[in-house]
C-alpha cells in the first residue's frame, strides 16, 4: 500500500497543534462557512418536528441582503416544508446551469443517546459533533458559503449556478427535490448537479480514495399474499397458505438476477482492486474481463458489498401468516424488497417476481410507483477537474466512481435525464460511519478541505477561465 500525503501543507501546523483547524488560523472564508454551518446545525430541521420553512426564509433574506436579485431567490413551499432555490446568472451562458444540491432536513436524534447535545455544534478532539454534521448540513453550508462568495466576487460565469437546499429527503411525503423537478422544472433545469453521496475514504488513518457517486439502485418493494379457505388444524390438507408462501420465498431466494455492469461499477471494481490484496485484486480484475470470469462472480457471491453492485437483488424482509395456533392459515403474506440495477426497467423485475410467484390464490402488489433511473455518464467536463483537484490537494489519492445500493435525491434528477455527481472531497473514516446514528461527527480538517475542494470544483465547472 502506498504512503500518501495526508494533509495539504497549509493544514499541517494546525494538525500538529490541535488535530483540527484552529479558530484563529481560519481564513475569512473558512470562518464564514463555519458560521453558516453552526447556524444550520442549530436550526431545528428534524424531519417531523423541525421547521425547514423558517430556515429557508431566513437564508433567502440573507441572500437578498447580499444583493442577489429578488427574482433569483425563491422559497418554494410544499406541504408546509421550505425549499430554498437561488440563482447566480451568467451574462451569456454557454451551457445549462450547474446545480448545487443539499437537503436541509435531518434524521431525529435522541439527546439521551448522545454524549453531546445533538442540536448544538460541539468541537471536540478534532471533530465537529452534531446531528447533520455529516448528513448533510456540512455540504449545505459549504455550497451556501461558496455560492455567496462567487456572488460577492461577481465572478464571470460560463453557466448559471443554482443553489437548492431542500426538505424531506430523509423521509416524508413532501420531498422537495422531487417537487421542484415536477412542479418547478424551470428553477432546477440543470446540465450538471452536485449532491451528497460521495466523499473521501480514510482507512487506518490513510486517505485512500475520493469517491464520486454516479449511480444508485432503484428501491421497490412488493407485497405477496396468499389466501386460503383455512380450516381446523386437526385436519391438514395439501393446500396450505404458509407452506405455499414458504415455497415461493425459497424460489425467490434461489433466483439470481443477471450480472450487469456500467462504466461506474467497472471503474469502481478497478479502483477497489488497486488497494486490495493479491487474490481479491485478481478476482476484481476477473469481473472486468469480457465476458466476466465465472470464478470471479462466484468468488463475490458471499460478499454483499460487491454482489449487490453486480446485479439487481430482491430479498424477503417481512412475513406475516396465520391467525390462530389451532387453525389452518387463511392468509400468508411477505414483503420482498428489491434494489434494481440502474438502467433496468423496474417492470422487468416485477415480471420476474410474478413469474416466480405465480400460483392460485396469490396476489402481488408493488408498494409504490418507483422511478426509472440510469447511471450518470463519467463525462470529462466533471471527472477531469475532480481528478486534477484531488491530485493537487491529496497527491496519490485515486478518484473512484461509485454506485450506491441505497437512494438519495439524485435519483429524481437522474430519472429526469439530468446527470448528478455525488461529490464532496470530505474524507471520513470507512470504519466510523455515524450518519443517522449517535454522536454523528465530521473531522474538522475534512470540513475545511471539503470547502476548498467544492469551491475549486464549482469554479472549474462554472466560472469562465481567463482569456
Ligand atoms: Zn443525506
Amino acid at each position: 500500500m502506498r504512503t500518501l500525503l495526508l494533509f495539504a501543507p497549509v493544514f499541517i501546523l494546525a494538525q500538529v497543534l490541535s488535530g483540527g483547524v484552529l479558530a484563529d488560523e481560519r481564513t475569512a472564508h473558512e470562518q464564514f462557512a463555519f458560521e453558516l454551518f453552526k447556524e444550520l446545525i442549530e436550526s431545528d430541521t428534524t424531519h417531523a418536528t423541525g421547521d425547514t420553512l423558517a430556515v429557508a426564509n431566513r437564508l433567502a433574506s440573507r441572500l437578498r441582503d447580499e444583493g442577489v436579485p429578488e427574482p433569483d431567490v425563491r422559497v418554494v413551499v410544499h406541504g408546509g416544508k421550505g425549499n430554498l432555490v437561488a440563482r447566480l446568472r451568467a451574462e451569456s451562458p454557454l451551457e445549462k446551469p450547474l446545480l448545487l444540491l443539499a437537503h436541509l432536513d435531518v434524521v431525529a436524534a435522541n439527546p439521551m443517546d448522545w454524549s453531546v447535545d445533538p442540536k448544538r455544534l460541539t468541537e471536540q478532539g478534532g471533530y465537529y459533533y452534531a446531528r447533520g454534521a455529516l448528513d448533510v448540513k456540512n455540504e449545505a453550508a459549504i455550497h451556501l458559503a461558496n455560492f455567496i462568495r462567487l456572488h460577492r466576487e461577481q465572478a464571470a460565469l460560463r453557466r448559471d449556478i443554482i443553489l437548492a437546499l431542500t426538505a424531506d429527503e430523509e423521509s416524508g411525503p413532501h420531498n422537495g427535490a422531487l417537487h421542484l423537478i415536477r412542479e418547478h422544472p424551470e428553477l432546477v433545469d440543470a446540465g450538471i448537479v452536485f449532491n451528497e453521496g460521495g466523499g473521501g475514504l480514510i482507512k487506518d488513518g490513510e486517505y485512500i480514495a475520493n469517491t464520486v457517486q454516479t449511480a444508485e439502485k432503484t428501491y421497490q418493494s412488493y407485497r405477496l399474499e396468499i389466501t386460503n379457505r383455512g380450516g381446523h388444524s386437526s385436519l391438514p390438507r395439501q393446500d396450505n397458505a404458509i407452506y405455499e408462501l414458504a415455497g415461493v420465498l425459497s424460489r425467490i431466494e434461489a433466483h439470481e438476477f443477471p450480472v450487469r455492469f456500467n462504466e461506474t461499477t467497472r471503474a469502481y471494481f478497478a479502483g477497489v482492486a488497486e488497494s486490495a490484496e493479491e487474490e481479491r485484486a485478481s478476482m476484481l480484475r476477473g469481473l472486468l474481463e469480457q465476458p466476466p470470469s465465472e470464478a470471479a462472480i462466484d468468488y463475490f457471491r458471499n460478499e454483499p458489498a460487491i454482489n449487490a453492485r453486480l446485479r439487481t437483488t430482491c430479498v424477503a424482509t417481512q412475513v406475516l401468516a396465520g391467525h390462530a395456533e389451532n387453525a389452518l392459515p387463511q392468509r400468508a403474506s411477505a414483503t420482498i424488497n428489491c434494489r434494481v440495477f440502474p438502467g433496468v426497467p423496474v417492470a422487468d423485475v416485477e415480471q420476474t417476481i410474478r413469474d416466480i410467484a405465480d400460483m392460485p390464490g396469490m396476489t402481488i402488489t408493488a408498494k409504490w410507483d418507483s422511478l426509472f433511473s440510469d447511471a450518470s455518464p463519467l463525462q470529462d467536463e466533471v471527472m477531469i477537474p475532480i481528478r486534477e483537484i484531488t491530485e493537487d490537494m491529496w497527491p496519490g489519492v485515486i478518484v473512484m466512481p461509485t454506485m450506491s445500493t441505497g437512494a438519495t435525491d439524485s435519483t429524481f434528477f437522474r430519472s429526469a435525464g439530468i446527470p448528478v455527481y455525488g461529490v464532496s472531497g470530505i474524507f471520513t473514516d470507512m470504519d466510523d460511519n455515524r450518519r443517522h446514528g449517535r454522536d454523528e461527527r465530521i473531522r474538522v480538517t475534512s470540513f475545511y478541505e471539503g470547502l476548498e475542494f467544492l469551491d475549486r470544483l464549482t469554479r472549474a465547472v462554472a466560472v469562465r477561465s481567463e482569456p
